[in-house]
């Protein structure tokens, strides 16, 4: 199964992709991690990444495009983290494979920012968070109509016990 997991930074996208990568034995592919392992490595990728991801903004669909086509190529399943985020993107992935299901984790904003501030990564600053959330609505949100349009959307509560949202998805994944 082709399986992309869509939702805002600190829905727990990586958390519950991780979970279901492990209990089936689907690869997840993270366009987040990929980036940070180029940045701690410093290649030429990472440094250019590094100038987007600090500041909460886009790395560049064309760039993303690439690294998802290298990473999904011959795979017969997968789990999608972080990728697409642009309609852009959506387009390109439609081209690239066939996807079966998106699962949509749902969390209020209030709660994102308290879960993102307690998390510490580089690009967790307040500022920079307000930034990504503001992205996320303006670029990554009408994905959201664009797979409900294409009859594939499961819509997730985020809210709970990582265990029970994991049952969540669970129940979506076998419908
Ligand atoms: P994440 O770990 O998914 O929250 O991603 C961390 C950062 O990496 C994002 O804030 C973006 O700067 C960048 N990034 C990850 N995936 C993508 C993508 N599909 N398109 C553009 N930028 C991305």
């Amino acid at each position: 199964m082709r399986i992309v997991f869509l939702g805002p930074p600190g829905a727990g996208k990586g958390t519950q992709a991780d979970i279901i990568s492990k209990r089936y034995g689907i690869r997840k592919i993270s366009t987040g991690d990929i980036l940070r392992n180029e940045m701690e490595n410093n290649t030429e990728l990472g440094k250019l990444a590094k100038e987007y991801v600090k500041k909460g903004e886009l790395v560049p669909d064309e760039i993303m495009v690439k690294i998802i086509e290298n990473n999904i190529k011959n795979l017969e399943s997968f789990i999608l983290d972080g990728f697409p985020r642009t309609i852009n993107q959506a387009i390109e992935l439609d081209k690239i494979t066939h996807i079966d299901k998106v699962i949509h984790i749902k969390v209020p904003d209030e709660e994102i920012k308290r879960r993102l501030i307690n998390r510490g990564r580089i690009d967790d600053k307040l500022d920079v968070i307000e930034n990504r959330i503001k992205v996320y609505r303006e670029q990554t949100q009408p994905l959201i109509e664009y797979y409900k349009n294409k009859g594939i959307l499961y819509e997730v509560e985020g809210v709970g016990s990582i265990e029970e949202i994991t049952k969540r998805i669970e129940s979506t994944l076998k419908s």
